[in-house]
């Protein structure tokens, strides 16, 4: 039995790896501040006699508090807004957790000689002019923009790992995660993924940014997971950034038609302004991840896709009946 700190357990993959690593029989410690995240998401862990939950933010000194909880093997540091709306709602919390937040993990594992794996993000690569995205592309970011407090923080969170890497020798891995979805994402998380499906389940118009053509790649939650463990298990994967996400490439538009059929709604699809910087194009390339993981995908998305929706629908009924909708 490992013992594992997971920074954002409370959100929406920090969720869905608690539970993965609890299945497993691993002691599970885990850290979060409930900003974006929800108290729910780990309702049936909180009594979990494997689990502990610590309600602290990060970005504070909580070198005190870290030093009591004793021996650690594994970090998963996953503690920052994710979904653009919450983001550049908090830019300031967004820069501090991943960059101080960032230093003060990496000082935990140092001190506990445990590895760490950081969360780092496709938007590392900005408005990309290289497709697709391998990781020895530098980017193309905006850096004086509504998307810089979360694209440049994560960018300086990655120079953190390096330098506690190179100077400490602290293992530490850096996964650069591509936009990922299933059922857990808040009704209100804002990403396209919940908004669409929860529009189509209450017959709500599909909201389209733009005029749809821009594209993302989307990797179903347990892939994802699955990547995480796989990186965090491998020395191969030590001082290294690899991508993690699905290299199928799909346009927004196709996105919401898509699910308009598999959710077998009436909802219209209406277009809206798009947001400032947004990427026109998302892709990763995955080789290094093969190579060295020997992971890749396997979820499609109209399987994932479908998960999602049995698992919204189940979820606004249970609502509907508790009035609470
Ligand atoms: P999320 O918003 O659902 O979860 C983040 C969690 O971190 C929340 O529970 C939040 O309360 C917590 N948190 C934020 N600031 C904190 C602080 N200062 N101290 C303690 N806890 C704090 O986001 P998510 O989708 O689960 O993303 C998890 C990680 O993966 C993030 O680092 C994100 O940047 C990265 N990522 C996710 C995706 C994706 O598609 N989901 C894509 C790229 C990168
Ligand atoms: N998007 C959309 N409608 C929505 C939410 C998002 O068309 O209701 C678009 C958004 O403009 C972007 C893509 O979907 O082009 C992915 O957005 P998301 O916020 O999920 O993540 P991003 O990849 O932009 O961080």
């Amino acid at each position: 039995m490992k013992r594992i700190v997971i920074t954002g357990a409370a959100g929406f993959l920090g969720s869905h790896l608690t539970r993965r690593l609890l299945e497993q029989n691993h002691h599970v410690i885990g850290i979060d501040v409930l900003s974006t995240g929800l108290i729910s998401n780990l309702h049936q862990e909180l009594t979990h006699p494997n689990f502990e939950f610590l309600l602290m933010d990060i970005s504070n000194d909580v070198s005190e508090e870290l030093e009591k909880i004793g021996h650690v093997d594994e970090i998963y540091h996953l503690a920052s807004p994710a979904s653009p709306k919450f983001y550049q709602n908090d830019p300031i919390g967004t820069m501090r957790v991943n960059t101080l937040g960032t230093q003060n993990m990496l000082e935990l594992a140092k001190a506990k000689k445990a590895k760490m794996l950081y969360t780092s993000t496709s938007e590392a690569y900005g408005d990309p002019e290289v497709h697709p995205q391998p990781e020895e592309y530098r980017g193309n970011v905006n850096t004086w923009g509504p998307r810089a407090c979360y694209d440049e923080a994560k960018r300086l969170g990655e120079v953190y790992c390096y330098e506690y890497h190179k100077r400490y020798g602290v293992e530490v891995k850096v996964a650069r995660i591509f936009n990922t979805y299933s059922a857990g994402l808040r009704n209100d998380d804002g990403r396209v993924i919940s908004n669409f499906v929860s529009q189509a389940i209450r017959g709500e118009d599909l909201t389209v940014y733009g005029d749809g053509t821009q594209t993302r790649s989307f990797c179903y939650v347990d892939d994802n997971i699955r990547g995480l463990q796989m990186m965090m298990e491998s020395d191969l994967a030590t001082g290294e950034i690899i991508n993690i996400g699905n290299p199928k490439e799909y346009q927004i538009i196709e996105v919401a038609q898509l699910i308009k059929k598999l959710a077998n709604t009436d909802s219209n699809i209406t277009f809206h302004q798009l947001p400032v910087d947004d990427p026109k194009v998302r892709r990763p390339n995955i080789e290094k991840a093969k190579r060295l993981l020997n992971w890749e995908p396997i979820i499609e998305l109209e399987e994932g896709l479908l998960r999602t929706i049995d698992a919204y629908r189940a979820k606004h009924e249970a609502d509907m009946k508790q009035n609470v909708v």
